[in-house]
């Protein structure tokens, strides 16, 4: 089971955008990365092609390893790492290891 998901808010942790917060854009389960809204923005030259594409330099957001962000709890607001229990109802739930709050519900 996947500790973050896309549409998690997470915190980076180390870094030069430690301390930033995003939302999840999405998770890349293979490369054990995820790619968060405005962190870790690198510069890139784009070449022109041709006369409507003139060179410029793009904004590329890069993916953060899993090992560089923690997930900051709904509850306790908190970057924190996440646990997986059974819940009452016998789902899979993420919760904050700092509050021990559900995060899913
Ligand atoms: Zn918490």
């Amino acid at each position: 089971m996947q500790k973050i998901r896309k549409g998690d808010l997470i915190q980076v942790m180390v870094g030069k955008d430690k301390g930033r917060q995003g939302k999840v854009l999405k998770v890349l389960p293979k490369q054990m990365e995820v790619v968060v809204e405005d962190v870790n923005k690198v510069k890139k030259h784009h070449k022109s092609r041709g006369p409507n594409d003139p060179s410029r330099i793009i904004e590329v957001v890069k993916p953060l390893n899993w090992s560089k962000v923690q997930l900051v709890c709904p509850h306790c607001h908190q970057p924190t790492r996440v646990g997986i229990k059974i819940n009452t109802q016998g789902k899979k739930v993420r919760y904050c290891k700092k509050c021990q709050q559900e995060i899913d519900s």
